[in-house]
């Protein structure tokens, strides 16, 4: 039999581990099973949030039925952590007499050392082990002419691009049937797995891969001019299945390169599209994670200790956690991310600077928080966001650049409608002071005062980073 372990790769379509185990499998005439290996108190160490799990649960049914029309069984194991996977796996391949296991790479250091530890624990059986690069669009390690390792995006992406216009990479097609159809039977439940807006966030990949094929054709072209205004429906909202992989990043960039075709344009501007760009940075963030190890371990990228240690205020944060701050468009952002799962990038960057630099709060309770509310929960990126915003990390924000939220505001949600949408409350106002509320505003409609004032907390921000 040829087994494949899914993890981060919940997908037929482009999927390396589960194409090729197929092959295989059809050449020699091979069974094919599929296992997902729940491990919730890993997943607990690494601040899964519940609703990331809802949506890897929901996935994972319809995966199960896709795999069985395609004649391939799934089972669901569990576990606690990640350190019992390699006995559970070895005791698996010897009752189904696994020949081939097959597995698509992951990048943090944990996930590498039990991919480590299951490797040397199922060597001495007659088994191939074969890990796939997959996760990014290019995997092939980019470095300087010097032989280094970029730490800087800029460089990097010239380096990236380049490889883009040498060879495209490929892209897999959805494995074909291995036997006839199964009946897929066994019950699918993720412990700590809640719900997550299903009227949303869509658990069907071939839903995913048409929501793709929308925003290509439909929106790529005006994503530029939109994406950071967060009331617009500008960017493409994929990043939930990117992260549970349902769906390829190699995917995205061959979708836009189609539909850029189809409307008359050439290889090169889909290349060089802003789109691919922020792709590429996804890509970026994972090739840090992969060379710089204390990454993983949630140290600060620049190793020079920080002048002072971070402030500690419960309250704050608190205010910053449930979007009380008295920051109209902090607080909108906040109240998404409680009842989406989401936020708009733009808004992502204000929040956590709002956090690291006007609150002096550590990034790391920022980066925590968010991980346990994002359905797009990610670690190399949500890793990158927060050290970006808290000028901790590579090719990050420089210390001195603080948002202002209020000037912020009026120039991506001018009109206040973002804010009327997740902070109703203040619906009434007009566009001028929904930014910032009067006192006399605040007290009638029940509106918290600002938990701080911008010019001093602005001016503690440039003392407490300044070296
Ligand atoms: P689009 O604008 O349509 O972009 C397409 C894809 O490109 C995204 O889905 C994403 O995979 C990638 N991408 C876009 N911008 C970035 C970026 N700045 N960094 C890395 N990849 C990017 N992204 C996550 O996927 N998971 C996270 O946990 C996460 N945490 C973040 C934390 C902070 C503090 C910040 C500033 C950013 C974070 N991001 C994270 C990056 C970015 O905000 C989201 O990827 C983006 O908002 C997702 O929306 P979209 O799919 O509509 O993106």
């Amino acid at each position: 039999m040829q087994l494949v372990w899914l993890r981060n790769d919940l997908r037929l379509d482009d999927n390396p581990a589960l194409y090729f185990a197929c092959q295989q499998a059809i050449e020699s005439k091979d069974a094919v099973s599929v296992v997902y290996i729940a491990s919730p108190k890993q997943w607990q160490a690494h601040n899964e949030s519940p609703r990331k799990l809802g949506l890897i649960q929901e996935t994972l049914k319809c995966l199960r039925l896709k795999l069985a029309d395609l004649g391939i069984s799934f089972e669901l194991l569990e576990v606690n952590s990640f350190t019992d996977i390699p006995a559970v796996l070895k005791a698996y391949c010897i009752k189904h007499e696994v020949s081939g296991l097959h597995f698509n790479r992951e990048i943090p250091l944990n996930e590498q050392r039990r991919d480590k530890a299951v490797q040397l624990a199922v060597s001495r059986l007659d088994i191939t082990v074969e890990c796939y690069a997959d996760d990014r669009i290019i995997h092939s390690n980019i470095l300087s002419k010097q032989g280094a390792v970029y730490k800087v995006f800029t460089p990097w992406y010239k380096n990236w691009i380049q490889k883009l216009f040498d060879a495209l990479p490929e892209v897999l097609p959805p494995p074909k049937a291995v036997s006839s159809p199964l009946t897929a039977t066994q019950e699918i439940s993720l412990s700590a797995a809640q719900v997550f807006r299903e009227d949303i966030w869509l658990s069907n990949e071939t839903e995913v891969l048409a929501l793709l094929d929308r925003f290509c054709r439909r929106k790529a072209e005006g994503y530029e001019a939109s994406r950071d205004y967060p009331a617009m429906p500008g960017t493409s909202v994929i990043s939930p299945y990117l992260a549970i992989g349902s769906l390829s990043a190699r995917r995205c960039f061959h979708q836009l390169i189609l539909s850029c075709a189809e409307q008359g344009l050439h290889l090169g501007e889909a290349i060089n599209h802003v789109w691919t760009r922020e792709l590429a940075w996804r890509d970026f963030y994972r090739y840090l994670m992969l060379n710089f190890e204390h990454l993983s371990r949630g140290e600060n990228f620049k190793t020079e200790p920080l002048a002072r240690a971070w402030r500690v205020d419960t309250q704050a944060q608190a205010a910053w956690q449930t979007g009380k701050t008295g920051f109209p468009i902090i607080d909108a952002a906040m109240r998404q991310l409680l009842q989406t799962g989401w936020m708009h990038n733009r808004l992502r960057m204000l929040v956590a600077s709002f956090f690291c630099k006007l609150l002096c709060l550590d990034w790391r309770e920022g980066e925590k928080f968010f991980m346990e509310h994002l359905l797009d929960g990610d670690f190399a990126s949500n890793n990158g966001g927060w050290q970006w915003s808290s000028s901790t990390g590579c090719d990050a924000s420089p210390w001195f650049r603080i948002f202002n939220p209020t000037t912020q505001s009026e120039k991506f949600d001018k009109d206040g409608e973002f804010i009327k949408r997740f902070v109703p409350e203040l619906s009434a106002l007009d566009s001028k002071s929904i930014h910032c509320p009067s006192t006399e505003q605040r007290l009638a409609l029940n509106y918290p005062e600002p938990i701080i004032d911008y010019k001093f907390a602005r001016q503690q921000a440039l003392d407490f980073f300044k070296v």
